[in-house]
């Protein structure tokens, strides 16, 4: 049976029944679940933890281990909360929730603007000094502020964007005018090569890097964590849940506080930012400041790993050499993790259109024999005739 097809609608949470179910009751003794399960307790008092600070590289910017995803959130209400207790790192960029991101954001720094730090992002299209200009003047807009702490070349695939010079002289131009106090990048694929290059360029241009990282990730994405960091260029997390995927059956555990605190034991990442949609997201991944991770959440990031092996995608990109016309899998692949596991239409659809046509799912409808490979025993082709199905 095709496993894929099977995804989508799911029924992901009998599919999780089947790898999860069952171990529950066994690990749950482990006093870290207990706790965690006290924190997620829908009707349970949530005490909110103390806030817990490490410095993001060069910048000296003391954030919040556990900062704010705001790519999910459709209401600054959630952000506001956040805000309040502590967290004080918010994560954005004007294309998530159908371009309103920014402004769900300046409405939960109203009042408080001097005490959070905001990161947001240009996109991938625009490298002229124009275009970048252009979309920090829009962001400043959209965001209600006179400056951004983190500007963010979003989604490198390869290291060629970091030493553009019209790229570079547009940022430092904002820089001197006040409008952008750091430089930073985000990266979901090659990320080894980004990160290298970062930590390798001799004008220390960057400071910070946005790296999708989690309990899965291939040893020379850390290696390159840790080499970057040791250039003291800041490692944010994102990522950190390997899929998002429904886990309703977990009971009160839920494996996304086992896999962010996997991702906060590294001395190397300073913080990373889950989306959080709602209030129970939020209580869910605050409350993870500060926990060590244990034992016990070893085991559940293997049995969740377990459960959604057939179709978490590691975002290598190593399978797009042996495809014969160039499809980027693994940004189809982003695109469908979007909609299937964090549940975000929207945001796979707008990921999935950058795509240009030639490299997309369409190209694999004539084409009769899948002869791309996954490293990681994924099924390619089915994973190409869901993104045509589900992201139209
Ligand atoms: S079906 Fe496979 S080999 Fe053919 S174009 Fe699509 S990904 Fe490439
Ligand atoms: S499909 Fe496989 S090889 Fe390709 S990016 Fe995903 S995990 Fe890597």
């Amino acid at each position: 049976m095709d496993q894929e097809k099977n995804l989508p609608g799911l029924n992901r949470r009998d599919f999780l029944k089947v790898g999860v179910l069952g171990t529950t009751s066994a690990i749950l003794g482990g006093n870290p679940l207990a706790r965690a399960a006290e924190y997620c307790a829908a009707d349970a008092p949530f005490v909110f933890p103390e806030p817990v600070y490490r410095t993001l590289g060069r910048t000296g910017m003391k954030i919040t281990v556990v900062s704010f995803g705001a790519m999910l959130t459709p209401e600054s209400e959630v952000i506001k909360v956040a805000l309040d207790h502590g967290v004080n790192y918010v994560d954005t960029a004007r294309k998530y929730m159908g371009g309103k991101n920014e402004e769900i954001v300046s409405k939960a720094l109203k009042g408080r603007r001097d005490k959070i730090y905001v990161a947001t992002k240009t996109p991938p299209s625009a490298v002229s000094k124009a275009d970048i200009i252009q979309e920090v003047e829009a962001s400043l807009k959209a965001l209600e502020t006179d400056y951004i702490d983190v500007i963010q070349l979003h989604s490198l695939t390869d290291k060629e964007r970091i030493f553009i010079p019209e790229t570079r002289e547009a940022l430092v131009q904002l820089k001197a005018q006040g409008k952008v106090r750091f430089f930073g990048i985000t990266t979901h694929k090659n990320q080894a090569e980004v990160l290298n290059a970062l930590a390798d360029d001799p004008d220390r241009f960057f400071d910070m890097a946005l790296v999708a990282v989690n309990f899965k990730s291939e040893p020379d994405i850390l290696k390159a964590i840790e080499r970057a960091a040791k250039a003291n260029i800041g490692i944010v997390a994102m990522k950190t849940m390997a899929g998002g995927y429904s886990t309703d059956v977990m009971g009160k555990i839920t494996p996304f506080q086992a896999a962010l605190k996997w991702a906060l034991r590294n001395p190397h990442i300073t913080a990373a930012i889950p989306g959080m949609k709602d209030m129970s997201q939020l209580k869910e991944d605050i409350a993870v400041m500060g926990m060590p991770f244990e034992l016990a959440d070893e085991r559940i990031l293997q049995r969740y790993h377990a459960a959604v092996k057939p179709y978490y995608c590691h975002l290598c990109g190593k399978c797009e050499g042996t495809c014969p016309l160039g499809v980027e899998i693994s940004t189809i692949n982003r695109s469908l993790m979007y909609a299937q596991g964090y549940g975000n239409h929207e945001l796979a659809l707008s990921t999935y259109r950058e795509i240009p046509a030639a490299a997309s799912a369409l190209a694999c409808s004539d084409c009769s024999n899948c002869v791309a490979q996954c490293v990681n025993g994924l099924n390619i082709r089915a994973k190409m005739t869901t993104a045509r199905q589900l992201l139209v």
